[in-house]
């Protein structure tokens, strides 16, 4: 299952440079807090977040549901826990257990053509 094309714009353009080294890129904070890549704001602080940090690309599945399509074969989203802390919205990819809860997943990404590199999760070996 191809994810949707994504394209860059202002605001995106250091992560997916990142996505496209590999790394999967978080907001880090003065404070020592990270934050999820869309945020504005330090979720500890309130600070504005201007700093990127390379995550571990390690985390946890804390809820998942599964879309039908009829068109398509079914995608799991997911909302991963990073080991670092924040929350992402992602696609989970590849063989997964039936019970998903607690899963340890791992980043991986997918460039589909024409659009940019995006992280997806499938269960850490
Ligand atoms: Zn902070």
């Amino acid at each position: 299952m191809p994810v949707g094309i994504v394209r860059r714009d202002a605001a995106t353009t250091e992560f997916f440079d990142g996505t496209a080294r590999g790394e999967l890129l978080i907001r880090s904070c003065a404070c020592g807090a990270f934050a999820a890549p869309q945020a504005r704001t330090c979720p500890a602080c309130g600070c504005e977040l201007t700093a990127w940090a390379a995550a571990a690309g390690t985390g946890t599945v804390e809820t998942w549901s599964i879309v039908h399509n009829r068109k398509l074969p079914p995608v799991t989203v997911a909302i991963v826990r990073l080991d670092e802390g924040p929350w992402m919205q992602t696609q989970l990819v590849g063989d997964l257990p039936d019970d998903l809860r607690d899963l340890r997943v791992r980043v991986a990404f997918e460039q589909p053509q024409g659009g940019e590199a995006v992280p997806v999760f499938g269960a850490a070996g």
